[in-house]
């Protein structure tokens, strides 16, 4: 998604899909693999995904509905008996079906499979704050929950508003989180279909406020318009605009193509170990087959970034660790680091922040709903609300 200049009166160039739009969902192709821009995965179960996307286009890969845990003993698997009969016999031999440790979870994750005004509209608290509360605590929280909510989180110190964490507790739920096949940048390139005017690669530098609306200046030049969507990343809409920045979190992917698949398990695996910066890895042609070239297999490995990047061969040595194979013959594809990953969501969740600034600018993103795929979904829906609501000659929305 782009910051797009409406109803401009001086048309600028058009690409029309020759180049890609290229938001953070983003994907390459290289000799045969498919990469994305960082490790992502689309659930189905987004409300916005359900309503507005064509998933069988898509044609998900989903990952098993579970996770693989590293322990001392080999390779765990905890997975949903109801989506993952057969590997029920290992979820049992995992060692995390604990009555105690199993109803304490039960008791925290209760609300997010009731309805979700109750999950938005209670009391809200930290993650780490509310698995206390609830009694969560042993190995279930240590070696499965804390590692696997770290990755989808791009935090590890717990501080992420419990409500936004039961959401999407919610959406592991009710869907199985997968990638498309061509690879996450299908989702988008399908969005993006029904926008037949998009200029490509202009990066909008200013806004200025001119008469009857703003002038937009681009390196190549100015657009002016009644109205101006700012479609950026958080960081870059401050800039623009001023309204203020969350917080981002970082992650940093490298992409590992090798002769030997490290497992068959299409899972997102953990480190129950935690010996190292780890926080999840997978052989992602176990999921998707697609995604590497006949022969070949590809693996993806994802750490935190919180300033510097953990060094490539510790992350790798680990992975190696979790898999039980020597990564030594695994060759580096790719490696994205991207501080800017995900908006964080501290307590009290707010899930509707403003994006009409009320004088013909508009805001939108994940920064402005949730900090997701649905969110930024959500959010250009709204913002589509309100600009149209503008034009139309009403006022400002005030959502
Ligand atoms: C590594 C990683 C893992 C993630 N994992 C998941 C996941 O598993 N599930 C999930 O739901 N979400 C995940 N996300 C988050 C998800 O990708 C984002 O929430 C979503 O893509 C945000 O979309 P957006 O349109 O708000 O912003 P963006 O996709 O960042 O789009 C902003 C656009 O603005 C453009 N832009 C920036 N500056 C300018 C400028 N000055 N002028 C013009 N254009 C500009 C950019 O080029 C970009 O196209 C992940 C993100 C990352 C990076």
């Amino acid at each position: 998604m782009r910051a797009v200049a409406a109803r401009a009166r001086r048309r600028r160039p058009r690409d029309r899909g020759r180049r890609r739009r290229r938001g953070r969902v983003r994907t390459d192709h290289v000799d045969g693999f498919t990469l994305d821009h960082g490790f992502q995965v689309l659930n189905p179960a987004y409300p916005a995904v359900r309503e507005r996307v064509d998933v069988v286009a898509l044609r998900m890969q989903p990952f098993l509905p579970g996770v693989g845990v590293r322990q001392d003993g080999g390779l765990a698997v905890v997975a949903d008996p109801r989506r993952a009969p057969t590997t029920l016999p290992r979820t049992l031999r995992s060692g995390y079906v604990r009555p105690r440790e199993l109803a304490a979870l039960v008791r925290w994750a209760a609300p997010s499979v009731g309805p979700v005004r109750r999950v938005l509209e209670g009391s809200d608290t930290t993650l780490a704050g509310s698995l206390d509360a609830s009694g969560v605590r042993g190995r279930i929280r240590r070696e499965v929950l804390e590692p696997f909510l770290a990755g989808v989180l791009a935090e590890d110190d717990g501080g992420t508003s419990a409500a936004y964490v039961r959401l999407l507790v919610r959406t592991f739920l009710l869907g199985t989180p997968g990638v498309p096949a061509e690879g996450s940048a299908a989702l988008p390139e399908q969005l993006a279909r029904h926008v037949p005017d998009i200029a490509l690669r202009e990066r909008a530098e200013r806004i200025t406020p001119v008469a009857g609306g703003y002038r937009v200046t681009t390196a190549g030049g100015a657009v002016s318009a009644r109205a101006v969507v700012v479609a950026t990343d958080a960081v870059t809409a401050e800039v623009l605009t001023g309204v203020v920045a969350p917080t981002m979190n970082g992650l940093v992917t490298s992409w590992y193509a090798t002769d030997e698949a490290p497992t068959d398990l299409p899972a997102i695996v953990v480190d129950g170990r935690r010996r190292g910066p780890v926080v999840n890895a997978a052989v992602m042609s176990a999921a998707a087959p697609s995604w590497a070239p006949p022969g070949s297999h590809l693996v993806q490995v994802t750490c935190l970034l919180k300033g510097q990047a953990p060094p490539e061969a510790e992350a790798r040595r680990q992975a190696g660790q979790m898999f039980g194979v020597s990564p030594a013959r695994w060759r580096e594809i790719a490696r994205h680091a991207i501080p800017g990953a995900l908006p964080a969501q501290p307590p009290p969740l707010r899930t509707r922040r403003d994006v009409d600034l009320g004088d013909g600018r508009f805001v939108c993103g994940d920064h402005r709903d949730t900090a997701s795929q649905q969110g930024a979904m959500v959010s250009g829906r709204r913002t589509a609300t309100a600009v149209r609501r503008r034009l139309a000659g009403a006022g400002p929305t005030g959502r």
